[in-house]
C-alpha cells in the first residue's frame, strides 16, 4: 500500500552538485559537496500483525497471556515472563483510553521530526489494555500547550489518513474534543476531525489605556517590520514562506503578510487568514520582533495564543528573523 512517490531520502535534504569555499582563519579551504549513503530495508517481524492491523483495518491490537490474561499494548511479547513463558494471542483492544502521566511536549524538534512539532508524547492505556502505550499527542484547539492532556485525560485513538505501518500512523486527540459519534466509532481517521474550530481566547474589553499602549507599540512593530524588509538575512529566512497572519491585541488589531522574503505590517484584517495570533499585551510581540526574548517561548508560556499548531514553523521564522536583524548589527 504504497499511497505516494516519496522517497526515503525528501529531495530538500539533497545537496547540488558543486563546491564552495570557506575561510577559517584566514585560510581558503575548498569544500565538494559529495555523498555517502546506505539503504536497508527493515522488517517488523513478528509485530507485523501489529503494524499491519494499525495500517489496512485501522484497528489497534495486544495480546493476551494465555495463563494470566494481562494484556500488553502494544503486543510486544510473544510469550509471557511472568507465566513461565506461556504464550500470548493477539486481541483487539478499545480505542478510548487514559493518559498514565503527564506527557512532555516537543516544540524543537530534530530534522526528521520536525514536520510533526509542536507534538506531545505521552503512555495511554488504552481499554482494555492492563500496559501503557506510547503515542503522540495532538490538540483541535490550536496551538498545543501545557495542561491540555494530564495524567488522567481521556484520549482517543486518531489513524493518519495516508498510513504506513508505522508508529507514527496513530496519534491521539482529548476526547472532549470530538463527538460522541468518534468517541464510540473505531478508526476514526485525522481528516474527519474538525481542526479548523480552534478555541480563540478571549481579550478584556479595551479602554483607553489600553488603546493608546496598542498604539504606541504599533509604531515600535511596524518600524521592526520594516527594518526586517530591508535586511537581506531576514529575507532569507522567510524565503518561499507566504503567510497572512491576524494580529489580535486588547487594544487593536492588525496583519503581517509575509510573501516569499517581504515582510509587512497591514492595519486591516486580512480576508481569509492563514492562522490568527492572539496576545493580550502587544508589547509581547514588539519585544520578541525586538529580540528581546524569543516569541516562541511566548507561545510556550501561554502569552502569546496562535489558532494552528503547525503554524508553529512560522514563529519559529520570525524569531529567526529577529536574530538575524540582531546579528547584522553587530557585525
Ligand atoms: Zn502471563
Amino acid at each position: 500500500m504504497t499511497t505516494q512517490q516519496e522517497k526515503v531520502i525528501p529531495s530538500k535534504y539533497i545537496p547540488d552538485v558543486g563546491s564552495h569555499v570557506e575561510t577559517i582563519e584566514g585560510n581558503d579551504y575548498l569544500i565538494t559537496n559529495d555523498a555517502m549513503y546506505t539503504f536497508y530495508q527493515r522488517s517488523k517481524g513478528e509485530f507485523s500483525p501489529f503494524f499491519l492491523a494499525l495500517r489496512d483495518d485501522k484497528r489497534l491490537l495486544g495480546c493476551k497471556c494465555t495463563n494470566c490474561g494481562l494484556v500488553r499494548v502494544p503486543p510486544f511479547l510473544t510469550h509471557c515472563p511472568d507465566c513461565n513463558f506461556a504464550p500470548t494471542e493477539l486481541i483487539e483492544v478499545d480505542q478510548v483510553g487514559i493518559m498514565n502521566s503527564t506527557p512532555p511536549i516537543t516544540y524543537f524538534a530534530t530534522s526528521l521530526f520536525q514536520d510533526m512539532a509542536p507534538y506531545g508524547r505521552g503512555r495511554v492505556i488504552f481499554n482494555g489494555a492492563d500496559t501503557a502505550m506510547s503515542v503522540n499527542l495532538y490538540t483541535t484547539t490550536g496551538i498545543l500547550v501545557p495542561g491540555i492532556f494530564k495524567k488522567g485525560t481521556e484520549v482517543k485513538l486518531i489513524f493518519r489518513d495516508d498510513r504506513k505501518g508505522e508508529m507514527t500512523d496513530v496519534f491521539c486527540v482529548p476526547t472532549v474534543e470530538l463527538s460522541k459519534e468518534q468517541i464510540e466509532r473505531k478508526g476514526v481517521q485525522e481528516s474527519e476531525i474538525n481542526w479548523e474550530a480552534p478555541i480563540e481566547p478571549k481579550l478584556p474589553q479595551a479602554d483607553d489605556q489600553e488603546v493608546a499602549l496598542y498604539n504606541e507599540a504599533l509604531e515600535g512593530i511596524k518600524s521592526i517590520i520594516e527594518e526586517m524588509n530591508t535586511n537581506e538575512r531576514a529575507r532569507k529566512d522567510i524565503a518561499g514562506w507566504k503567510r497572512h497572519i491576524l494580529v489580535k491585541t486588547t487594544g487593536g488589531q492588525f496583519a503581517i503578510v509575509i510573501d516569499d522574503g517581504d515582510i509587512r505590517l497591514e492595519q486591516r484584517e486580512p480576508a481569509s487568514p492563514d492562522f490568527v495570533m492572539v496576545c493580550e499585551d502587544p508589547r509581547t510581540l514588539l519585544d520578541g520582533l525586538a529580540y528581546r526574548g524569543a516569541i516562541t517561548d511566548s507561545v510556550i508560556n501561554r502569552k502569546l495564543w496562535i489558532s494552528k499548531n503547525m503554524e508553529f514553523n512560522t514563529i519559529f521564522k520570525l524569531d529567526r528573523m529577529a536574530r538575524s536583524v540582531a546579528r547584522s548589527k553587530k557585525s
